[in-house]
Formats: C-alpha cells, sequence, structure tokens
C-alpha cells in the first residue's frame, strides 16, 4: 500500500512539473513573439527615420516649447437663448447643442478661453440688460472646450453681490478657470490672475473693464476695472508672487458697435505694454475690430499684440455686423534664454445661426467659412446670404486693418 501511495505521489509531481514547464515554455514563446513584433516594428521605424534630417523636420519643436492659446469674444445670454435652452420635456436648460458645429475648433488648442458675459444661477434667468443664465449654460462652455472665462465685463454686477459669488462659486464647482471678479480682498490676494501652467509655460491672464454699467460691486466683492494704479499694482504683485514667463490682459473696453479702436484703447494697450505686458486680447464693441501683430525688428527688438475686438461669441444681437465674431489662435514658443516669442496668430470667423425648428427657435454658432460651403445646410436662403454678409464685412475689415494677422479656416 506504501509503494503504491509514493508511486502515486511520485506521478503526481512529474504531471504537475511538466504542466508547469509546458506553461513557462509558452510564456517564453510568447514573449519571443512580442520580441520579435517589438524588433520588427523597431525596424520599420528605423527604415523609415532614415534620413536625419527629415527627422527633425517632421518632429518639429519639442512640446515644451510651444503653447497654443485660442480667444474667444464675448458669451452673451439674451432672454431668447434662455428659452431656446429651455427642454420642456426633461424641464432642463440645455445648451450643448449650441456649440456641437464650433466644438472641433474650441477643443483645437492648448487652452481655450472667453469672456463670460451673463451672471450664473441667480433665479428668475433673465436676458438684457441683466444678465443670469443657468448654472448649465456654464457646463455646456465648458464641454465644447472652453477652460478659462474672464468674468470682469460690464455685467459683472447685474445681480448685485449674489450674482457676483455665485458665478464664482458656479465656476468653481464646475472647474472651470476664472479671474477679473473676486469674492473678497484675500481671494484676489490668492489668487491675482489665472495662472496657465501647460507645455513648461506659466502664463498669467488678467482681467479688467472699463465699468459695470453704474452698479458697482458690493463689498467685499471686487470687480477689476481699468483703472491704471490697479492695473500697475496688480501686475507688479503678480510678477513677484507668480513670476510668469508671460502675462496676458484680457480687457473689456471700447465703443459700441465701432469698427475700429478708439483713443482710449490704443492709449490703454500703451500702458499695458509700459508694464511689460505685451499681448492684449479686447472684447465688448459687440463687433470685430482689428488685431496688431508687431514684429520684433533689430531696431526695435521688443515685439506686441493686441486684439481691439473680437466681437460677439454668442449673442442674440441679431443686426449686422453684430450677428457674428472671431477666435483668435495665438502660438507662443519659448527660446533656450527662456523668452517667449509670438509664433503665429490668426483667426477664424463664427457665426450665430438661429433657425426656428419644429416651432422652436434653436442656437449654433457657425464655423463660419466652413458653412460658406455648405447653403444647403441652412433652412432659409436668408440666413445663408446673412451669414455671407457678415464674412464679406469682416473680411474687408481685417484685411485692411489687420497687421500681421491672417485667417486660418
Ligand atoms: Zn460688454
Amino acid at each position: 500500500m506504501k509503494i503504491f501511495k509514493i508511486v502515486c505521489s511520485l506521478i503526481i509531481i512529474l504531471l504537475v512539473e511538466s504542466a508547469c514547464v509546458s506553461k513557462k515554455e509558452a510564456q517564453k514563446k510568447g514573449e519571443s513573439k512580442k520580441e520579435n513584433t517589438v524588433t520588427i516594428k523597431e525596424k520599420k521605424k528605423e527604415e523609415v527615420a532614415k534620413p536625419i534630417k527629415k527627422i527633425i523636420k517632421k518632429l518639429g519643436p519639442k512640446k515644451d516649447d510651444e503653447i497654443s492659446l485660442l480667444f474667444i469674444g464675448d458669451f452673451m445670454g439674451h432672454m431668447d437663448q434662455i428659452k431656446a435652452a429651455y427642454n420642456k420635456k426633461t424641464k432642463l436648460y440645455e445648451y450643448d447643442s449650441c456649440f456641437s458645429k464650433i466644438k472641433p475648433i474650441l477643443s483645437n488648442a492648448d487652452v481655450t478661453l472667453g469672456n463670460l458675459e451673463v451672471t450664473l444661477g441667480v433665479k428668475p434667468y433673465s436676458g438684457y440688460p441683466q444678465f443670469s443664465s443657468p448654472p448649465s449654460y456654464a457646463s455646456a462652455i465648458k464641454n465644447a472646450g472652453v477652460d478659462v472665462v474672464t468674468t470682469s465685463n460690464n455685467h459683472s454686477c447685474d445681480k448685485r453681490k449674489k450674482g457676483v459669488e455665485r458665478t464664482i462659486k458656479i465656476l468653481d464647482s464646475l472647474k472651470i478657470g476664472h479671474t477679473g471678479t473676486f469674492i473678497n480682498s484675500i481671494e484676489k490676494t490668492k489668487n491675482p490672475a489665472y495662472v496657465i501652467e501647460k507645455n513648461n509655460f506659466k502664463i498669467a491672464v488678467i482681467s479688467y473693464t472699463y465699468g459695470t454699467n453704474s452698479i458697482k460691486p458690493t463689498p467685499p466683492n471686487i470687480v477689476n476695472y481699468l483703472d491704471k494704479e490697479t492695473i500697475k499694482k496688480d501686475i507688479n504683485y503678480v510678477n513677484s508672487k507668480v513670476n510668469p514667463d508671460q502675462i496676458i490682459a484680457f480687457v473689456h473696453w471700447g465703443l459700441q458697435y465701432k469698427n475700429l479702436p478708439n483713443k482710449e484703447q490704443k492709449d490703454m494697450f500703451s500702458y499695458f505694454k509700459s508694464l511689460g505686458v505685451n499681448i492684449v486680447i479686447g472684447a465688448h464693441p459687440h463687433v470685430l475690430q482689428p488685431m496688431k501683430w508687431t514684429k520684433p525688428t533689430k531696431e526695435s527688438p521688443k515685439e506686441d499684440f493686441v486684439v481691439y475686438s473680437l466681437g460677439n461669441f454668442v449673442s442674440h444681437q441679431r443686426t449686422f455686423p453684430r450677428d457674428g465674431g472671431a477666435v483668435l489662435k495665438l502660438s507662443l514658443t519659448k527660446d533656450k534664454d527662456k523668452k517667449i516669442h509670438i509664433k503665429k496668430a490668426d483667426y477664424l470667423l463664427t457665426w450665430v445661426y438661429e433657425p426656428v425648428v419644429n416651432g422652436k427657435k434653436e442656437y449654433y454658432v457657425l464655423p463660419a467659412d466652413e458653412y460658406a460651403k455648405k447653403p444647403e445646410s441652412f433652412t432659409k436662403k436668408k440666413d445663408y446670404d446673412k451669414m455671407m454678409r457678415f464674412v464679406k464685412h469682416a473680411r474687408t475689415l481685417l484685411g485692411k486693418h489687420n497687421v500681421n494677422v491672417g485667417e486660418y479656416k
């Protein structure tokens, strides 16, 4: 019996060992297969990448040396937009479809920034003249690819203290970056700018407005005004606290419906430059105004960049040419000495399409050049013609007055 037991255990041991060996062998085979695939792939890569010069060209600058920023004009919130967003079935305000056609463009940058010209979350929701939109408007703006919004504009205080604070809290809860208004001075001291830290860049965005429609902020709330002393103090503080590679000012200025900047805008741009802020992006006039990139030369090595107005991004302003706007794509590079340079600056035209579908108004921000080639997408020829009128106007205006900033399509 004992001998039988010993024989049996020996057989079991042998069987287990052989099973283990075959498993290991199988694993080994698999590994060598993997190795083979890797080697083949690597060999193929080597073959493809033989001419060294071409590789360098293909790779281009390292991701760390470059950043693309997309700037958008004003996100307005008229009553017609609020009504259009309301879904009777779900009883929710749904804004996502508004940005569905422009989303690929807004998402195609390292960081996308726009001006939020409404307060959020104060009921009853309202349009002009004192804006309050549902929080879902901000969610849709985020879903469309916007990372940062400026909140200092002439509508910042439309819903007084509650509006300023609810807007900030909602943006925080949705993890949307913001700057321009602050709950109190402690918060402004903590975060005097929105700081973009990406691709080895540290860019501080600051935001100011010319005014708040005669409604002053309720203490301790703070709205950043275009006041020279405040700006100087803020920039010095941002430089010492944040030590950014670049400061960009996003400002709310200018006269409404004017195609060209006024003296105050030009003076303010010069003032920003005197403080070392050489990139200024503007909005508010509800129409487009020119964009100028002064490139460096041997005689004057400093470069600067200004957009006087990006126009309306989305609104219910239907009067030509308030029905469209532009997004600006700015690519920055960093050289060996850690100095920032503008690599590229182009704009893309957008237009707000308001069709009525089954008796209900809908809103779409359209990439204008793409839809210029799709007249069949419009239910009424009148709307297509209206968009083309805006496109023609924008191209004529910017074609004549822009400096070194062209259109990208
Ligand atoms: Zn405004």
